[in-house]
This record gives C-alpha cells, structure tokens and sequence, in this order.
C-alpha cells in the first residue's frame, strides 16, 4: 500500500508542511480505533492458514516513519527528513529480503518517532492481535524512529497476548547518508522475525546486529550505529546476514498482558526530571493539572531536593501515584535505601528507566491498579 509518494520538494518549509500534512492525513485515515475483528488492509490479506511445510515464512512490515523512513534532502537546512519513504519502498531497497521470507507491508503512520502517540500505539496493537490471530503472518516487523523505539517495544510487550515475534527496527543513518544502516538493520530484522528461534520471544528490538528485549534496550548515543543498548542485562542475542543466534532458551513463564484502555487514551502522567535547585513548581502544576500519577527522573538513587520531596508527599496526599525513577543510565532504585517510601507511600521503578516506569504506570492505571503497594508488586513482577 503505497500511500506516501516522495513529493518532490521546493523548500525545506514546503517540505516539513507536505510531511505534516502527509502525517496528518495518515492520523485521520489510521488512526481509528482498529477492532481486532475489523478487515485487514487489502494489501495483507489472503495468507492461507495451512502453510506448505517448506513454504516460506510470512512477515508483514508494518512502518511507522523515522529515520529509516528518511531522505537526505540536499537543499534543506537540516540534514535528512523522517518518515519520507514508505515500508513498501524500504523493502525494495534491501536486496535478498525476499529470499528471507514472504513480505508484505502496511503504512501505519509515517512519522518522526518524537511524534509517537497513543493513537498509533494502540492501532499497532491491534493490527498485530489481528493479524496473529487471524494467521495472517508468521512475524511481524515494525519500522520505527529511534529516539522513542524503546517505548513502542515496551508498550507492545505489555499489551500483546501473543508470544509470536514482533521485531522493531531503525536506524541511525537516513537513507543516502553514507554507510546507511536501514538496509542492513532491516534485512536482519525479517530474519529475526523469520527465523524458527524467535517463535516464542515476542517483542524484540534489533538494531546494528543485536537484539534486545524491551525490558532492558535503550538508546544511549545520539548518533552512533551502536546506539541502542541493554545496559543492566545485556543483549539477548546477535544477528548477521548469515546467522541468528540467541544467548538464553525462550522465556516460558506466561505474560498476561495489560488490557488497552477503552476510551482510547492512556492516564496523564508526566516525567519529572530531577536536578540541583530543583523547586517544586513541576510537580505542584501537576498535582494542579490533575496528573493521574507522576514520575520523577530522579538524581542518584532516585533522589530529589527537600521542596520537591515535600511536593512529592503533597502529591500522594492528592491520591496521585509517585513512582521514583532515576535519570542515571544504570542500576537500580530500591526500596527504603535514602527515602523511607513506605512512609511516605511511594513506588520505586527499580531499573525501568523514566520513560518505560511513565508507560507501565499508565497500564497499571489503566486497568485499575491505583493503589500503590499493588503498583509497587505490579513493578517487581517485571522481572
Ligand atoms: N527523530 C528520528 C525518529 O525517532 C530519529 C531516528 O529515527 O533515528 O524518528
């Protein structure tokens, strides 16, 4: 389904407002809550239940935009623009791919993954529920920007039924850079998605010849093609063109996912990010905004200065849930160690980084768990 053209492009503006534009008519026509029941876009339907045993594996892209979405654009001021080439147009450019698998893609959204949304969350959630549980693929591959991947991995690791594998996929480079690493990240995504070793992994993020799983990746460099990391666990495997190997046997325990929210919209919760001065303006315009929890991005273990540790205790006394993370890249915020959270009735995101501890707070919101010892067993249970 080729519905993003590459526009030829007068100006850098002209092009930003055509991409905008481009994005805005994608939001109208997709992001419709999708039923799990609903009719699957005319491009992705019709593969057979009862697959030949030697048949190919069935991979069905479904883009989102990013910078393997992107083109160099000489005339522009900025370097490359996000999300101007579709998942059909992507798949052309990797040669093999087809050897891989039997590939098909759909346009989900095509955006800069710092536009990522609710909206395009919960209808890849539930294109993806429909398409396993109507047999339509064998895996499924999303295209993504880098600079939220990690979240979209996270949300859809939680909210997914099925342990079948989701791969998300990026890159650094926009395509025409130099040493682009779309094509390659791609190819080694299908063949992730593809290969017999994935069956039971689920989500999965791959990027630059790792795989990760989303409890753990994030990005840790703004630039380099090693960007993305699993800095307290390691990644769970490597991937070349000629191999696919996981470090550990498929993770058995069962995984009840968190149910979407009805109305279509996931609670408030803004991050709050820690530093010396702090004061407590941002997190009493939260309590005054009707925030439905906050997260603090806190220094060290998880810390805040004495304002904010009194607007903090404000905020429970509001019946907002206070969950305190930390703006360190590793380790873990426990329990009771600089703050007494049992007194105080907060919740410790242990190593779930700011912005994974804001997306699981949402679900847990979301489906009804509000109290915070049970928030804080909801965390622990993450392990
Ligand atoms: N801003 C881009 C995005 O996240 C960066 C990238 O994809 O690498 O969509």
């Amino acid at each position: 389904m080729n519905i993003y053209p590459v526009n030829a492009r007068p100006s850098a503006v002209t092009l930003c407002k055509a991409a905008l534009a481009t994005a805005a008519f994608t939001l109208t026509a997709l992001f419709a809550p999708l039923p799990v029941a609903a009719a699957a876009p005319a491009d992705s339907a019709g593969a057979a239940s009862s697959q030949p045993a030697d048949a190919k594996p069935r991979i069905i892209i479904l883009a989102t935009g990013g910078t393997i979405s992107g083109a160099a654009d000489a005339r522009s001021a900025i370097g490359y623009n996000s999300g101007e080439v579709t998942g059909q147009q992507l798949v052309q450019g990797v040669p093999g791919i087809e050897k891989l698998a039997t590939v098909k893609s759909e346009q989900i959204s095509n955006i800069g993954s710092q536009d990522m949304n609710d909206k395009v969350w919960l209808t890849l959630a539930n294109r993806i529920t429909q398409i396993f549980a109507k047999d339509e693929a064998d895996g499924v591959v999303i295209t993504h920007g880098t600079d939220t991947m990690e979240e979209t991995a996270f949300f859809l690791h939680n909210v997914l039924e099925s342990a079948k594998p989701v791969v998300l996929v990026g890159s650094m480079r926009p395509g025409g850079a130099l040493s682009a690493d779309g094509p390659r990240n791609l190819y080694e995504a299908v063949e992730v998605a593809a290969s017999a070793q994935a069956r039971a992994r689920g989500v999965m993020v791959v990027m630059n010849d790792t795989i990760h799983a989303p409890r753990w990746v994030t990005k840790t460099n703004v630039t380099s093609v090693q960007s993305f990391q699993s800095l307290n666990a390691g990644p769970v495997g490597y991937v070349d063109p000629a191999s696919v190997r996981f470090l550990a046997p498929a993770d058995q325990t069962s995984h009840t996912p968190y149910t979407l929210p009805k109305d279509g919209q996931l609670p408030r919760v803004p991050i709050i990010y820690a530093h010396s001065n702090m004061d407590a303006s941002q997190i009493d315009h939260a309590i005054e905004t009707d925030a439905r929890a906050i997260v603090i991005a806190g220094v060290g273990d998880g810390n805040v200065s004495k304002p904010a540790m009194e607007a903090m205790l404000r905020a429970v006394q509001k019946g907002l849930v206070v969950v305190r993370a930390t703006r360190v890249p590793s380790g873990f915020v426990n329990r009771n160690v600089e703050v007494d959270d049992d007194q105080s009735g907060f919740v410790v995101a242990y190593d779930l980084n700011p912005q994974k501890a804001r997306i699981f707070i949402q679900l847990l919101l979301a489906n009804g768990i509000t109290a915070a010892d049970k928030v804080q067993q909801a965390f622990a249970a993450t392990y």
